[in-house]
């Protein structure tokens, strides 16, 4: 049985979220690389991340799936569809961690100097289109 990536992810939650879904569409994966990425997150993205697995021959539905889940408009907590506050579009990224902040990169360049985790980051929705940070949340 030959396996391949059908995604990678920067946390667990995330890649266990798509391995339920992926599960309940009866495809079998395997979440590779967990424990490095939530022990050290650092080293964890220097060997690609958390990845999910599948067999080879799931791949094309897999893919197809992960491509629908993705291209799915986020709602709002009353259900209104998020458009990018900048261009308007309807393809936006959802919990886009965003070192933008001057504060992110500070404890950013800290964490690297001193191997401490975790580093601030802001979880933000990001434009697909225009590339815009928004925090549609607050
Ligand atoms: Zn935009």
């Amino acid at each position: 049985m030959k396996l391949v990536t059908a995604q990678t992810f920067n946390d667990s939650v995330s890649a266990h979220l798509v391995k339920t879904r992926l599960e309940n569409e009866g495809i079998e994966c395997y979440i590779f690389d967990e424990n490095i990425n939530n022990i050290m997150p650092i080293y964890g993205q220097a060997v690609g991340g958390i990845r999910i697995k599948i067999k080879e021959e799931d791949a094309p539905k897999a893919k197809q799936l992960i491509e629908e889940w993705e291209q799915r408009p986020h709602l709002n907590q009353t259900n209104e569809t998020l458009t990018c506050t900048s261009c308007g579009s309807q393809e936006i990224y959802a919990g886009f961690k965003s070192f933008k902040t001057s504060l992110g990169w500070l404890t950013l360049a800290i964490s690297f100097l001193f191997m401490i985790y975790p580093f601030y980051s802001k979880t933000v929705y990001r434009c697909k289109q225009c590339g815009n940070e928004m925090d549609l949340n607050s």
